[in-house]
C-alpha cells in the first residue's frame, strides 16, 4: 500500500501571490471575515512569530514594525484555485480524496509506478506551472505516516517530496515528533498520553494497540497501527453533508428587520445553492439570530425557530419565504443582532422526492428555474442573478477592507495587463 498526502503551501497567502508576485519573499497574512484573526501566514510572518487564530489587534505593533501585509480573506479566489489544484491532482492520481480545501490524499500501489517519488516531483512541478500554487507531497505506506511525510517534506526537503519508508528514517522521524502532533492525537489526547509518559511519536508507536482499545478508543489503535507501517484507515468517499449552515457574524450590530430579512435571504440563497449541488432537498429549515454573546453589558437575546416543510424543497424563492416567516416570529424590535443563520437538514434526495395531494407545486418548473438561476450565476458571476429580497445594497455585509480581486471568477477584476 502506498498513500500521498499533496497539502498546499500557506495556501491562502499562495493564492494571493499568485496574482501578486510582489508578495514573493515578504511577510504577508490573510485575515478572516470581518478581517479579526489571522487564518493563513507565509513563512516570513511564521518566522516573526505570528500565531495562528491570533486576533488581529493583539498584533498591530507587529504589523507595523515589519510592514506585513494583510488582506481579508477572497474565498471567491481560493475556492476557485482549489478546484483547479484539486483537479490536476485527480488527473494524474484518479484514486484521491479530497480531504481539505488544500490537501488531498491518494492511493499510488495500484498505478505502477516505477518511482512514485519521481511521478510526485513532476506533478508538483506541473501544479507550480500550471497555477502558480506551491505544494509539498508526503509518501508512505499509511495515512499517518504520509501526513508526517509531508510535514517532513516542508520543513527538510528542498524538492518538496518526501518519501518516508526506510525503518530506520520513521523511526528517527517518529523520535523527533510529539505525539500530540501526530494526525488524530491532537492537543486532548496528547495531555494524556503524556500522564502514561507517551511523550513523543515513538512511544506511542511502541505501545500495545489492543491495550490503547482497551484504555482508549479504536481510533488510537488504529493510529498506533499505521505508525507502524500497517494500514487501516483507507480513502474514504465523500459522504453527502446530513445539514447546511449559513451565517455569519455582523461586524456592526443590526437591529432593522429589513436588514435582518436582507441577510437571511442572502444565507438562504446560498445554502439552497449548496443544497442544489449535492442534489438534496431539506425538509426541515431553522432559522436562528442573536446578540453579541461577548458584549455582558448588553442585554442578551437568542433565539432559534424550527420548521416542518410540507415537501421538501431547495427552491431559493420558496427557502427565503419560509425563512423570512420564521425570521418574523422570533424578530424582537429594540435588539441589536450580532448574528442571523439558516439551518437546513433533513435532506431527501432530489430526484423522486414525494409531493404533497392537497399542495400543488410544478417541481419539474422549479427545478428548470433554479438550475438556470445557477447556470446565469456560474457564468457571470455569484450574485449576477438573485432573489429582491437579498437586498442590493447590504449594508449589513461583512466588512473585508483590504480584500484582492476575484481574478479568476470576475470579468470585471481579471488582471489588467497595461501596454504603452
Ligand atoms: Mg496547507
Amino acid at each position: 500500500v502506498l498513500f500521498s498526502l499533496i497539502d498546499c503551501n500557506n495556501f491562502y497567502v499562495s493564492c494571493e501571490r499568485v496574482f501578486n508576485p510582489a508578495l514573493e519573499k515578504k511577510p504577508v497574512l490573510v485575515l478572516s471575515n470581518n478581517d479579526g484573526c489571522v487564518i493563513a501566514r507565509s513563512n516570513e510572518s511564521k518566522s516573526l512569530g505570528i500565531p495562528m487564530g491570533v486576533p488581529v489587534h493583539q498584533i498591530k505593533d507587529i504589523i507595523e514594525r515589519h510592514q506585513i501585509i494583510c488582506f481579508s480573506s477572497n474565498f471567491a479566489l481560493y475556492g476557485d484555485l482549489s478546484n483547479r489544484v484539486m483537479h490536476t491532482i485527480v488527473d494524474w492520481l484518479p484514486d484521491s480524496e479530497i480531504y481539505s480545501v488544500d490537501e488531498a490524499f491518494s492511493r499510488l500501489d495500484n498505478m505502477a509506478l516505477k518511482c512514485p517519488a519521481q511521478y510526485c516531483q513532476d506533478l508538483r512541478q506541473a501544479i507550480y506551472q500550471h497555477l502558480g500554487i506551491p505544494v509539498s507531497v508526503g509518501l508512505a505506506p499509511t495515512k499517518v505516516l504520509a501526513k508526517l511525510a509531508n510535514y517532513l517534506a516542508k520543513k527538510h526537503t528542498e524538492t518538496g517530496v518526501f518519501y518516508l519508508h526506510k525503518p530506520e528514517v520513521i523511526e528517527r522521524a517518529l523520535k523527533h515528533v510529539a505525539a500530540s502532533d501526530i494526525w488524530g492525537v491532537g492537543k486532548k489526547l496528547g495531555e494524556r498520553l503524556k500522564t502514561l509518559h507517551i511523550h513523543s511519536a515513538w512511544d506511542l508507536r511502541c505501545c500495545d494497540p489492543h491495550e490503547a482499545r482497551k484504555h482508549c478508543n479504536i481510533s488510537l489503535q488504529k493510529i498506533i497501527l499505521e505508525l507502524r507501517g500497517e494500514s487501516c484507515l483507507d480513502l474514504e468517499k465523500p459522504a453527502p453533508p446530513k445539514s447546511i449552515r449559513c451565517s455569519r457574524s455582523f461586524r456592526e450590530v443590526v437591529t432593522s428587520f429589513t436588514d435582518l430579512s436582507e441577510a437571511l435571504s442572502t444565507y438562504a440563497a446560498n445554502a439552497c445553492s449548496k443544497a442544489r449541488v449535492h442534489k438534496l432537498k431539506p425538509s426541515v429549515l431553522t432559522v436562528f439570530l442573536n446578540t453579541n454573546p461577548f458584549q455582558k453589558n448588553k442585554p442578551q437575546y437568542s433565539e432559534a425557530s424550527k420548521l416542518k416543510l410540507l415537501v421538501p424543497s431547495n427552491d431559493t424563492r420558496e427557502i427565503i419565504s419560509q425563512a423570512t416567516g420564521l425570521l418574523r416570529e422570533v424578530f424582537k424590535k429594540g435588539v441589536e443582532y450580532k448574528k442571523v443563520g439558516i439551518l437546513l437538514s433533513h435532506f431527501e434526495a432530489q430526484e423522486g422526492s414525494q409531493g404533497d395531494l392537497f399542495h400543488f407545486f410544478d417541481d419539474e418548473k422549479s427545478q428548470l428555474q433554479m438550475r438556470t438561476l445557477d447556470d446565469i450565476n456560474a457564468r457571470f458571476g455569484k450574485d449576477a442573478l438573485f432573489i429582491a429580497s437579498q437586498g442590493g445594497k447590504k449594508p449589513w455585509k461583512i466588512q473585508r477592507k483590504q480584500v484582492s480581486s476575484r481574478y479568476t471568477t470576475h470579468w470585471d477584476e481579471l488582471v489588467r495587463v497595461y501596454c504603452r
